[in-house]
């Protein structure tokens, strides 16, 4: 039986108490990244947050299935279907094609998402691998009369709605009429200001790379369409939970429940979890700034991804957060503060199963309670402090990283390893992982494995992960 979950809902906009459409069950879907350009740290924190409701949702009992689709076509420099195509630009600023330029960024996105200890999603589906689906319900859409011809592409006819949801009050009624975010450029062929773009076959872009045939002529898909799609093609009629960052309530997910509606004739999806935004001093990151900050980035200076999430657990994933480095800074010095305590715990003992309940329950009640992730930490704290045994702790602290994924046993662990070996010995396992690096660069390859051997041959074994190498004693 899953427990009793609380979180805000932006559709009915107040925390509620989640009930999937399947008991013990949760169909969750997440707009992916849009892949013109390296996912920010901002971004990130987006799927951070989503990671931990996740987890949050598995440790109070329920079965998670999650896609995300991945935006390689269609998506505008404006939400609203105008300004540049983002991938045609991307393509263009590094003389590449588009899908060169799609797979590059899209490993590059999984990597950081992985770094920060977050989960790959079950399904991950790019556009591109469902023009058929888009161009069904497109047709379904123009048959129910929610759909018009003009110049050339198929809009969405929003006036044809009861209702055109839009989340917010606070989207300001301009915004809305003019229907853009990033600029004021209007489209003439559109009814109304809110209709939008579900086929272009006219556009500005002549050198479009990705087009396909349709009963409209050859073109290419709007932005919106296709999470609706994806989300329909892998969790069916009826969607549990969809996640997104705040920018993506308007026009996006408005678009999204627009058209899925009138599609299906019936509600489509009853939770929206919305993640506010990470900013730096100069306001909220963006990728069209240009030059990003990447998890990758703050691992060539030094960083430890999972210092990055620990910052973002700190605060609540509906307020706005503030980035700097002094701030990182202090994380890591606390982060590092509670491995050394993790690291000196000793294990010995049984497992309090009384006091175990006890915490977790706490625990439990934290995340359940509208992702209470900085009372998660602090009862992480108190079950540190708390009168029991090692190792009832040491379980504790294995039982919260189901959901924060803090690898704080891990990173104990290699701390202690740290500990056993005199400096001289360390000096040379540093030198020599330094070596076998500039060797592998130059391609010499034998060095390498000679290095590796010299260093088995002392006792010490070495593996390269995702973080960087790692060694161990044997
Ligand atoms: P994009 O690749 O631009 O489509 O964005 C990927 C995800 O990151 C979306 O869910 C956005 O809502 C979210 N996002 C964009 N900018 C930020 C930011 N500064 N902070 C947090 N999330 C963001
Ligand atoms: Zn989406």
């Amino acid at each position: 039986m899953a427990e009793k979950f609380e979180f805000y809902n932006s559709l009915t906009r107040k925390v509620e108490e989640f009930v999937p459409n399947e008991p013990g069950k949760v169909s969750m879907y997440t707009c992916g990244p849009t892949v013109y350009h390296y996912a920010h740290i901002g971004n990130i924190r987006t799927y951070i947050m989503q990671d931990v409701l996740i987890k949050a949702l598995e440790y109070a009992g329920y079965d998670v299935k999650r896609v995300m689709n991945i935006t390689d076509v269609g998506h505008l420099a404006s939400d609203a279907d105008t300004g540049e195509d983002k991938m045609l630009a991307g393509a263009k600023r590094e003389h590449k094609s588009v899908m060169e330029i799609a797979k590059f960024y899209t490993d590059a996105f999984f990597k950081d998402f992985e770094a920060v200890g977050n989960k790959k999603p079950d399904v991950i589906e790019p556009a591109t691998n469902c023009i058929p689906e888009f161009i069904h319900m497109i047709e379904v859409l123009l048959e129910k009369g929610y759909a018009y011809l003009a110049g050339g592409n198929v809009y969405f006819d929003t006036s044809k709605l009861d209702e055109y949801y839009v989340f917010s009050s606070a989207i300001e009624k301009e915004q809305l009429e003019v229907g853009v975010r990033d600029d004021v450029e209007e489209d003439s062929n559109k009814k109304n200001k809110t209709d939008f773009v579900l086929w272009f076959t006219k556009s500005k872009f002549e050198d479009q790379a990705l087009k396909w045939d349709s009963p409209w002529g050859v073109g290419y898909p709007g932005w919106h369409i296709e999470c609706s799609c994806i989300s329909m093609k892998h969790l069916g009629d009826r969607l549990d939970i969809h996640c997104g960052g705040v920018d993506n309530m308007f026009p996006h997910h408005t678009n999204e429940i627009a058209q899925s509606e009138s599609y299906l004739g019936h509600k489509w999806c009853g939770y929206w979890f919305h993640s506010n935004h990470l900013n730096d001093r100069a306001g909220k990151m963006s990728k069209s700034k240009g030059a990003v900050l990447t998890v990758s980035v703050l691992k060539e200076k030094g960083y430890d991804p999972l210092v990055y999430r620990f910052f973002c657990l700190q605060s609540h994933y509906r307020k706005p957060l503030e980035f700097s480095f002094d701030v990182l800074d202090n994380n890591v010095a606390v982060y590092n503060k509670l491995v050394k305590r993790v690291a000196e715990l000793k294990g010995e003992g049984a497992v309090d199963e009384a006091v175990k309940a006890e915490f977790e329950k706490k625990f439990r009640e934290a995340v359940c309670d509208d992702l209470n992730t900085s009372m998660a930490i602090t009862v992480l704290y108190d079950a540190l402090k708390a009168d029991t045994n090692d190792a009832t702790k040491l379980s504790l602290i294995e039982s919260f990283d189901r959901v924060l994924s803090l690898d704080l046993i891990g990173h104990a662990k290699a701390l202690s390893e740290g500990a056993e070996v005199d400096s001289e010995l360390l000096e040379f396992i540093n030198a020599k992982i330094s070596e076998r690096a500039e060797a592998k660069k130059a391609k010499d390859f034998a060095t390498a494995d000679a290095i590796r051997q010299e260093l088995l041959d002392k006792g010490v074994e070495i593996k390269d992960t995702r973080e960087g190498v790692k060694w161990q004693l044997i």
